[in-house]
């Protein structure tokens, strides 16, 4: 039996609230359907929970779902539940008689929807129990996870390749947002989804402006200007270290700013009260290292700073991306340094892993500097990065807003290389300065006799410094650790040449302090504007919500996101069946809620 897409959007629309399927959901669904295995590559955002969701309720049995993290699976289940739908979890959290419930769901049929852990799933007498369980699919959710090319790795991952000849009828589908080529063609292998069709949506996320920054000196104070500068809003800032987050989680409370700290070393219980804390909160400041990240599906996150820079493009996009899910304006910022860059190649220097996959990410590291530093825009370099073709700019990132204005310094690089050239590497940055200055305190008459000795009078200390860092995110320039007292040596000889003959050009990034940039930008579309007699009625909704949220000891967006109350607040429904027009209210949410929040309205109106 095919069953038919117009069902499909019907239960879109009753259950979920949504009027039209988006960007590649409806193919998606579709070859679910039809009983044929696929890999989805969705941006995060894009709606991949919907297109395991409907089939699930469409094709007999069960609805498996296997996420690597149980924050994922409890907010999943909670909004399903909130929907109508009937929808479970068992996990090592779950107790026994809870555990015992579900399984009399599943053996009645009842059930729709199951989330479980891969190694939970791969547990011989859950498969055994399986096995007897008719399924209408299995669903991989974050399936880049498999891939040791990717930055999330799961050993226990791998296992999850043996369901396709457990399960051989059973349609599998592999989601994720992060994916590039080579990632892709791992997800196909480990997972045996040879012949699956591929449905890869665009990267673009209209809703976030990019901006990206070297970092001035090392303090705090940069982030602190940036946090001060978003009031009342939600935000997660990420660093590099614990030592990093804590450290900056104090100095933002010291000015007032209520930031919790997040990372791995802290206690269980402390981690798990803190991320409930921040996913119930409607502005909350989450200062965390990348253990704070896979499964914080808050919709509201209106800012992500990196206060240090993350590990490659797709670390980037997947930790940028947790702004703005609710698809309403959302920033990501970067703070970025040379010596970050520096210690990235230090770490993966000392890993145990084979040469290959430590050149794959060494390039990856490149890369991610290079799009950072760049002078193009952000948005389109990522998109091009994973993929996209004839991507056009995003026309919102600092670079797009011309907050990074460009000289032409190929003449200045060309002197910097050969002085490096001719000092042999054997220099620091400052010397080298000090050199091209022709400031170096009683120079040696060999240095002092070289031709590069003091002919960079074009530039300042500060210039040169600028310079120098740029040619190492190039790659044009190297440095050497040297114990602490890094040295700079001459980088990728072929690139370098280009640079001497003059057929590579080097534009220098200029003036980024005194600019405007430092200021946020945020051009708000016309359309997201709430007209301000609506806002009483917005925030009067958000109220009751946050109410009723805490009474049944669930996150607010589980009720209704941001969007759904703005767009009744602009709307005002006269009844419950204009109520129902409204996106992400379904009939579940319609009989839970519609009367409460026609109450609301009421007040408000009289
Ligand atoms: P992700 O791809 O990041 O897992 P989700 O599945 O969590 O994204 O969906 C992100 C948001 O988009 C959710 O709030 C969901 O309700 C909403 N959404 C999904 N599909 C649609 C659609 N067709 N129309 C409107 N909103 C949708
Ligand atoms: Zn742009």
């Amino acid at each position: 039996m095919t069953a038919s897409l117009d069902q499909a959007r019907e239960i879109l629309r009753r259950t979920f609230g949504h009027a039209e399927f988006r960007g590649r959901q409806a193919e998606v669904i579709t070859e679910i359907l039809e009983g044929r295995s696929a890999m989805a590559v969705l941006p995060t955002g894009g709606g991949k929970s919907l297109c395991y969701q409907i089939p699930s309720l469409m094709r007999p049995g069960l609805g498996l779902v296997v996420s690597p993290l149980i924050a994922l699976m409890t907010d999943q289940v909670a909004g399903l539940v909130q929907s109508g739908v009937s929808a479970a979890r068992l996990d090592s959290n779950i107790e026994p008689r809870e555990r015992m419930e579900t399984w009399a769901r599943i053996e009645a049929g009842t059930l729709d929807l199951l989330y479980v852990s891969p190694e939970g799933l791969m547990q011989p007498s859950m498969l055994e129990r399986l096995s007897r369980t008719p399924l209408a699919l299995i669903a991989i959710d974050e399936a880049h996870c498999v891939s040791q090319w990717g930055h999330d790795f799961r050993p226990e991952y791998r296992m999850l390749g043996r369901v396709a000849e457990l399960f051989p009828t059973v349609p599998r589908l592999a989601v994720t947002a992060t994916a590039d080529a080579r990632t892709r063609e791992d997800i196909r292998t480990e997972l045996r989804l040879k012949d699956a069709a591929e449905f890869v949506a665009s990267f673009a996320r209209p809703e976030l402006a990019l901006q990206a920054e070297r970092k001035r000196g090392a303090g705090h104070k940069r982030v602190l200007e940036l946090v001060e500068a978003r009031p009342d809003r939600s935000g997660v800032i990420y660093a590099g270290s614990r030592d990093g987050v804590d450290k900056l989680a104090e100095a933002l409370r010291g000015f007032g700013v209520p930031a919790l700290a997040y990372h791995a070393g802290l206690d269980k219980t402390v981690r798990a009260e803190r991320l409930e804390k921040f996913l119930e909160a409607d502005a909350a400041v989450m200062v965390a290292t990348i253990a704070f990240g896979m499964g914080v599906d808050k919709p509201d996150v209106r800012y992500v700073i990196h206060a240090d820079p993350p590990a490659s493009i797709e670390a980037y996009w997947q930790e940028i991306g947790r702004a703005g899910r609710d698809g309403e304006p959302a920033e990501g910022i970067t703070l970025y340094g040379a010596a970050d860059m520096a210690w990235a190649f230090r770490r993966l220097d000392g890993r145990d892993v084979d040469e290959e996959v430590k050149s794959v990410q060494g390039r990856k590291v490149r890369q991610l500097y290079a799009m950072l530093d760049g002078v193009t825009c952000r948005a389109a370099a990522v998109r091009r990065y994973f993929g996209e073709e004839g991507v056009a700019p995003c026309g919102q990132c600092d670079i797009c807003l011309g907050a990074v204005a460009t000289v032409d310094a190929t003449q200045s690089a060309q002197k910097a290389l050969s002085a490096v050239h001719r000092l042999g590497g054997r220099f620091g940055r400052g010397r080298l300065i000090e050199h091209l200055l022709g400031k170096t305190k009683d120079p040696s008459s060999f240095e002092a006799g070289l031709s590069t000795f003091g002919v960079g009078q074009e530039l300042s200390a500060a210039g040169w410094r600028d310079l120098l860092d740029q040619l190492l995110f190039d790659g044009l320039l190297k440095e050497d650790p040297n114990d602490g007292r890094p040295l700079i040596g001459l980088g990728e000889a072929a690139e370098v040449r280009l640079v001497y003959r003059g057929e590579r050009k080097v534009a220098l990034r200029q003036g980024l302090e005194e600019k405007e940039a430092r200021k946020p930008r945020r051009k708000v579309r016309e359309d997201r504007i709430m007209p301000a007699q609506d806002q009483p009625v917005f925030e009067a909704l958000r109220a009751w919500r946050r109410d009723e949220a805490a009474r049944q000891h669930l996150p607010p967006y589980v009720i209704f996101h941001d969007r759904t109350l703005a767009e009744i607040a602009v709307a005002r429904p006269s009844g419950l069946s204009d109520l129902a027009a409204i996106s992400g209210v379904g009939e579940g949410k319609l009989a839970r809620y519609g009367e409460a929040v026609m109450d609301v309205l009421r007040q408000q109106a009289g």
